[in-house]
């Protein structure tokens, strides 16, 4: 049956919910079609992106994440503009290609201003030669526009869950934190040009195998650039840790994981996928093994450690007390050790953007 579903070229939500419980002989059909599929449509090298945690503060209360504005518990930081300048221009030294700018969720005209401040002097020392995709939340369609014009490619916005009813139990529900103002932020970064990206959380609590169908099905419909998805973490200094009595065990959380990535990678076969670091955080192979399952992404964290222990938005967070360099020599060891290159000085946009965009060019 499985090997009908694979076949298929628009499956559905019975189909996709069938493929995330495959087991034996099944489990292994998907994994090879997701393989070939990859090796077929992106190839099997892994794209860089140097990852800065700038700043932890955030004006939101989300009940999962360890860093949300309740937290008294963890002590705050944000980067001087010289670190990060710094940061980004170690990324480009070592020949990443490109960077992640993360931050908490700030708004206003003076981080507006400074996010552009930090895109014009990195577009400087870097001549223009490192893609920059940004993590900052939700903003204003004008705030988009103005970092897109200032150098930045590419947008980071997970929506955590594609059901709505599953989104108001994960958020306070105030303005602030409006399921349908996370989805028209996304439709605002599309219309400013951005390649776009979003991702979910996997095995929260209340979630069924069903949602997880849905998110794959929603991302395909809403024809997204990239995808970083991982493991919810229960983190103790959160409201949802009162739930961790309904989690799924870490190892079913990351298989579903895996299952996710591949189930993926054949629904949307050029797109950029993620191997996200909450993979590791389950399994000290977790992300290699994202990448076998058909990740094409991985991001070395380059934040100066100083900080890093305090970008916790999970707990037992992997490599908080490694620096940029030992990351380096880390990273291309785990890639290397499934079969996939790294894919130096290369910017790697996502295939699916660049065939959206420019179809007459192909
Ligand atoms: N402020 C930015 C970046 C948020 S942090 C924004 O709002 O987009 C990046 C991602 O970490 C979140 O989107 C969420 O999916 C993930 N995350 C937060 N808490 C988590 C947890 N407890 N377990 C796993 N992932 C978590």
């Amino acid at each position: 049956m499985i090997d009908k579903i694979l076949e298929k070229n628009d499956p559905g939500l019975s189909d996709v919910t069938a493929l995330l419980n495959a087991e034996g002989r099944d489990r292994g059909l998907l994994f090879e079609k997701a393989r070939q599929v990859k090796a077929e449509h992106v190839g099997n090298k892994v794209y860089l992106r140097g990852l800065i945690e700038f700043s932890n503060i955030c004006a939101k209360d989300c009940f999962y994440c360890g860093i949300r504005r309740s937290n008294s518990r963890v002590p705050r930081y944000d980067l001087s503009d010289e670190e990060i300048l710094n940061a980004a221009y170690f990324a480009y030294k070592n020949r990443y290609g490109s960077i992640v700018m993360q931050s908490g969720e700030l708004t206003g005209p003076h981080f507006t201003e400074r996010v552009e401040g930090l895109l014009d002097g990195i577009r400087e020392s870097t001549e223009g030669n490192l893609r920059v995709t940004l993590s900052c939340g939700e903003q204003t369609p004008e705030t988009y526009e103005r970092w897109f014009r200032a150098g930045a490619d590419r947008y980071l916005l997970r929506i955590e869950t594609s059901s709505r009813e599953l989104y108001s139990r994960l958020h306070p529900n105030d303005e602030k934190h409006s399921f349908d103002k996370r989805l028209q932020a996304l439709r605002d970064l599309r219309s400013a040009g951005f390649q776009v990206g979003t991702g979910v959380m996997i095995g929260l609590p209340f979630q069924t195998t069903e949602d997880l169908a849905r998110d794959l099905l929603w991302m395909k419909s809403i024809d997204i650039d990239m995808v970083g998805m991982g493991p919810y973490l229960e983190h103790k200094d959160t409201p949802l840790y009162t739930y961790r009595d309904l989690l799924l065990p870490k190892q079913a959380r990351f298989e579903l994981s895996l299952k996710m990535i591949a189930i993926l990678r054949i629904l949307m076969k050029d797109i950029n996928i993620a191997a996200s670091t909450a993979m590791q955080t389950i399994d000290p192979q977790g992300r290699e093994r994202a990448i076998d399952a058909g990740a094409n992404v991985f991001m070395p964290n380059i934040t100066p450690c100083r900080v890093r222990e305090f970008y916790k938005l999970y707990e037992d967070k992997p490599c908080t007390d490694e620096n940029p360099d030992d990351c380096r020599r880390c990273v291309e060891q785990r890639i290397a050790s499934v079969s996939n290159d790294v894919a130096y000085d290369e910017w790697g946009d996502s295939g699916h953007y660049l065939k959206r965009t420019r179809p007459a060019d192909r």
